[in-house]
């Protein structure tokens, strides 16, 4: 019925975790898809921008050699000076019949004006297109416009970047302007590159972005889905045993009920039954608390000095009325000369024993031996609860630990034990900051081994112990 319950609870738990997983992947790869695209706005804009202050000096450097090399040619006014030849050997006065020259000529002063789709312009004082040289694109506008920088189209949608500078004659009057552009062809063609390039990245990256994410949120919802199913269970667990009692009681009472008549005797044995159910339902609800208040604060409430020889001795005289019932030999062997003291919770201190030593009497079979031993070694005071009882398989030791765990669920029940024991031991000396170990063999018996700190003791109390001796200042 549990196991029913909550394998129910868990498919249900599994498809809200699918799904928080999903969700959480999806949000994870939408912002990173956002960040992608904005860093590769911001790269594309940052390479571009690069490339046109490249681009921009260049072409200043052309035009600024040409304009100086020409202006100290430049005589009167609108009129080019034949040496101008020499400079650029191409140039067309608009108007005249001019032949194109040879690419490789040697007498190119800027051999950048071939090799990079230069072209020139000459414009008069009044804005008419007086001269053109270089690789002059058809079909471009011969409107004049001063502007410094420039970028064009021609007929054929092709774009050009063009400077204007002034040009001055010798004796400094005005000639008129020229204008050095290029085109803009493998410039675009490198940025539509760089555009296909972000733009079929992207995606990629997203998509592996996406995996990663459904990966990494898988990783880091498992060990939140992992305490999810232990508080389901023990919420399954604990509804379980509790129901047990209830279940019994109400029996109990539904039985005297449908009796016509009961005599004292048999109410008293009804009372009886349901006072053995409300213990055990109270035990139950005591345990539970006790392990949530150990699981709020882990440190022990009280800090008192504890005697852990007396703690140890009263417990040995309360259980040996139940080891002889039980057929056991209950023994006790302290191996120091002085009382072991150490700083924490007599109560749960005495929980803590009374557990275990409760434990090692229930499962040794009658003959059995049942051996407590204290000792003190360097700053840890050494609790050891052995027996010759049935022990414990080894593939079960991981577990006895956990809350409602039995090894042998019949047995432990019908010693009235409900699998909190141990739970409850191993809270207490946490909360001692302890250790609790166990070793064990099916059919030999079981050594149970506390280490609980005397350390803590003089620093947390001011009072000075040299070790576990308890010899205090
Ligand atoms: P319970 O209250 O049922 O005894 P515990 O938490 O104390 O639960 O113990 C868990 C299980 O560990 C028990 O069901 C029992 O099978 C096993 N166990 C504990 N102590 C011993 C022991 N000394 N010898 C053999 N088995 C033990």
């Amino acid at each position: 019925m549990v196991w029913d319950i909550v394998s129910i609870l868990a498919m249900n738990q599994n498809k809200l975790f699918q799904l928080t997983r999903l969700r959480l992947a999806l949000w994870y790869a939408l912002v990173m898809a956002l960040i992608l695209t904005l860093c590769g706005f911001g790269i594309y804009r940052a390479i571009s921008h690069a490339h046109w202050v490249t681009l921009d000096r260049e072409i200043e450097s052309v035009a600024g050699t040409l304009h100086d090399s020409i202006e100290l040619k430049l005589k009167q006014p609108n009129q080019l000076e034949p040496v101008i030849k020499d400079i650029l050997p191409n140039i067309c006065v608009i108007g005249n019949k001019c032949i194109s020259e040879p690419s490789n000529s040697q007498r190119h002063t800027l051999s950048a004006i071939n090799q990079g789709d230069y072209y020139i312009r000459f414009f008069n004082n009044s804005g008419r297109l007086f001269a053109i040289a270089g690789s002059y694109p058809q079909g471009l506008s011969p409107s004049f416009n001063q502007e410094l920088w420039q970028t064009l189209k021609d007929s054929q949608s092709k774009f050009y970047h063009q400077i204007s500078l002034r040009l001055h004659t010798q004796d400094h009057r005005d000639w008129g302007y020229i204008q050095v552009g290029r085109s803009l062809a493998d410039f675009s063609s490198y940025l539509d590159a760089v555009k296909l390039t972000l733009a079929l990245g992207s995606p990629m990256i997203i998509g592996l972005v996406g995996v990663a994410s459904w990966c990494l949120a898988g990783l880091a919802m498992q060990p939140i889905y992992k305490s999810y199913r232990q508080i389901q269970q023990f919420t399954a667990d604990a509804a379980h045993e509790l129901r047990t009692p209830l279940a019994a009681t109400q029996a109990t009472v539904e039985s005297a009920l449908m009796m016509s008549e009961l005599d004292e005797v048999e109410v008293r044995e009804i009372l009886q039954t349901i006072k053995r159910q409300n213990l055990r339902l109270t035990t139950l609800v005591a345990d539970l608390l006790l392990l949530a208040r150990l699981d709020c604060q882990p440190t022990p409430m009280r800090r008192d000095i504890c005697c852990l020889d007396d703690i140890i001795n009263d417990l040995i005289e309360e259980f040996a009325a139940l080891a002889i019932a039980t057929g056991v030999t209950l023994k006790y062997t302290i191996q120091a000369s002085t009382p072991i003291n150490i700083l924490g919770d007599q109560d749960q201190l005495y929980r803590l024993f009374s557990n275990l030593i409760i434990n090692a009497i229930q499962y040794t079979l009658s003959g059995g031996q049942v051996t407590v031993s204290l000792s003190c070694s360097d700053h840890y005071a050494i609790v050891l609860i052995q027996d010759t009882g049935i022990g414990i398989p080894q593939q079960e030791l991981p577990h006895i630990f956990n809350r409602f765990y039995r090894v042998n669920s019949d047995r432990s029940r019908s010693s009235g034990g409900s699998g909190l024991g141990l739970a409850i031991a191993s809270a207490i000396v946490r909360a001692h900051y302890g250790s609790i170990d166990v070793k064990s063999k099916s059919g030999k018996g079981s050594t149970f081994t506390i280490k609980l700190s005397c350390q803590q003791f003089g620093m947390s109390t001011g009072i000075k112990s040299d070790s576990c001796s308890g010899k205090y200042s």
